[in-house]
């Protein structure tokens, strides 16, 4: 089973000391140092890469200030004609991810020096109670994989326990947690009524890019010798 999360430091934004998003995540970790902030928490002076570890120890719970829910940037692509959308919803719950996955955008994407929790959810639950009522005929599929992991967190704040009940009034949801943990104990006691479905994403073996190119060379695939690293291949055909 995955090792749960545990912060060398929470950071509670002063707006959230009431959410039961924060009274989970304290109840969760008694030891952690814990400080009350009136804005984002001092950054330590590193280098970006060293930030990088750093700042996923440093658990941050404040506001969403922007907006929760949102369209996946494909619905508002320039170039529809050269595009099809799956008209998927994203949900900004998490901004960060306490795991290293060394090929995942996060790990160069992140700007942040600590791992944010979004704690208003009764913003978040506003928001998605108005986008699932404006379409009661169109089943709208949402997720909260897209900055973060959906349920490597989960334990400590409590979100899907909060979430899968709320969701069973809406018909038309679909609502994807996408994880690679295996965190999901806390809920096989919730019902969710056909309204959420936990995906996982697995790993191949590392692949050999000269010997999968050769495999598909002689499988009939145009590839092409400028797609590869730079590698002598004897057996190459000249293009
Ligand atoms: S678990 Fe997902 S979001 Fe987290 S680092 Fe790995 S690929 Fe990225």
């Amino acid at each position: 089973m995955a090792q749960p999360y545990r912060p060398r430091h929470v950071w509670i934004d002063r707006q959230v000391l009431g959410s039961p998003i924060t009274a989970n995540v304290l109840r969760q970790l008694p030891g952690v140092p814990t400080t009350v902030v009136d804005g984002p928490p001092p950054v330590p002076r590193l280098p970006q890469a060293a930030l990088m570890s750093v700042s996923k120890k440093q658990l941050y719970l404040t506001a969403q200030k922007g907006r929760f829910v949102r369209p996946c940037p494909g619905m508002t692509s320039r170039r529809p004609a050269q595009q099809l959308c799956c008209h998927y919803t994203i949900v900004d719950l998490i901004y960060n991810c306490n795991y290293d996955c060394t090929y995942c955008y996060l790990q160069s994407y992140v700007n942040a020096p600590y791992l944010t929790v979004y704690a208003n959810v009764e913003q978040l639950f506003a928001e998605l109670a108005a986008l699932l009522r404006a379409q009661p005929h169109r089943l709208v599929r949402l997720g909260s994989g897209e900055f973060s992991d959906s349920l490597s967190l989960d334990p400590l704040t409590g979100f899907s326990r909060l979430l899968i009940p709320f969701l069973r009034q809406f018909p038309n949801v679909l609502f994807e947690l996408k994880t690679k943990s295996d965190l999901v104990d806390h809920l096989l006691d919730l019902d969710p009524q056909g309204r959420v479905l936990v995906s996982w994403s697995l790993n191949p073996p590392p692949v050999d890019p000269a010997r999968g190119a050769q495999d598909g060379l002689a499988g009939g695939a145009p590839a092409r010798r400028a797609a590869l690293p730079r590698r002598r291949l004897p057996h190459w055909p000249a293009l």
